[in-house]
């Protein structure tokens, strides 16, 4: 059994995640963090000793918060959510030195795999050959691209020995509508066909199982930064 806290408790993800917890055995919610149910509310009510993993999904500064929390008392981390800078980035591979944390921009199974036939195809293709990388999500989303539309970026960029910011043949295009969960679709031109990769979520139980599954994985890890090509042990295929 692996005891969790999940923050964010009131959001989209955080009620996601706590919905879908109910269905998988082994997983027990022991907390809900929000902004008034702080994890020192929560101390007092003595819960806070048997929290072993805290998913995140809020904003990036609350992360951070909850990061130097889980450094502090020693437990690891799933963190999903977006939009952070370089620099909180560093921060938190920093904290992968104490702690084992598993950070993935999406964390359902059909992104993780789709990054894999990209970086096969970038692999393949020209380097020159032009990339187009299409977000679509919901009108309240905050950041933009996406953090997913930037992942699948830079494995592109990766795969074709480049940093992202480098590589002027890979554009980004978000649309921001209504209340679509998220598309993305990767397009590859060359100049008389194109190849186009798209991935459809169509209930954020998508990327709830995965935060989920994520959370059971590295409870048993050693401090470390992982994705999730290494929590559904993909790293091994050889793609
Ligand atoms: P949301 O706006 O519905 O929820 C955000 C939560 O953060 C809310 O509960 C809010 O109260 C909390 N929050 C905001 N500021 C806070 C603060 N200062 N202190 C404490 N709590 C604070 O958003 P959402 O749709 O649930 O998405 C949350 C994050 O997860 C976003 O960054 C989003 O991009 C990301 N996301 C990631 C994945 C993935 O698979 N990795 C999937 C979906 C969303």
């Amino acid at each position: 059994m692996v005891n969790i806290a999940i923050t964010g408790a009131n959001g989209r993800m955080g009620q996601a995640i706590a919905r879908v917890a109910t269905s998988i055995a082994h997983i027990s919610v022991v907390a809900q963090v929000s902004r008034d149910n702080t994890f020192e509310n929560i101390a007092i009510s003595n819960n806070i000793d048997s929290i072993e993993t805290v998913i995140d999904f809020t904003m990036p500064e609350p992360s951070l918060k909850y990061i130097d929390y889980c450094v502090q008392h020693k437990r690891s981390m799933v963190i999903g959510t977006t939009g952070f800078t370089q620099s909180q980035k560093e921060y938190i591979l920093h904290a992968s030195q104490n702690i084992p944390i598993v950070f993935a921009a999406n964390m359902s199974t059909g992104v993780t795999v789709l990054s894999k036939a990209i970086r096969l195809i970038a692999r393949t293709l020209p380097n020159n050959t032009e990339v187009n990388i299409i977000d679509a999500h919901h009108r309240h989303k905050k950041d933009a691209p996406s953090g997913t539309a930037l992942q699948m970026g830079q494995v592109v960029a990766e795969a074709r020995g480049q940093e992202l910011g480098e590589d002027k043949a890979i554009c980004f295009h978000s649309i921001r509508a209504g209340e679509i969960i998220g598309e993305h679709t990767v397009l590859f031109t060359l100049p008389d066909e194109q190849i186009e990769l798209k991935e459809t979520v169509y209930s954020r139980e998508a990327f709830a199982r995965g935060a989920l599954q994520a959370a059971l994985w590295v409870s048993k890890q050693p401090p470390g930064l992982y994705d999730m090509e290494d929590v559904l042990s993909l790293k091994t295929t050889h793609l």
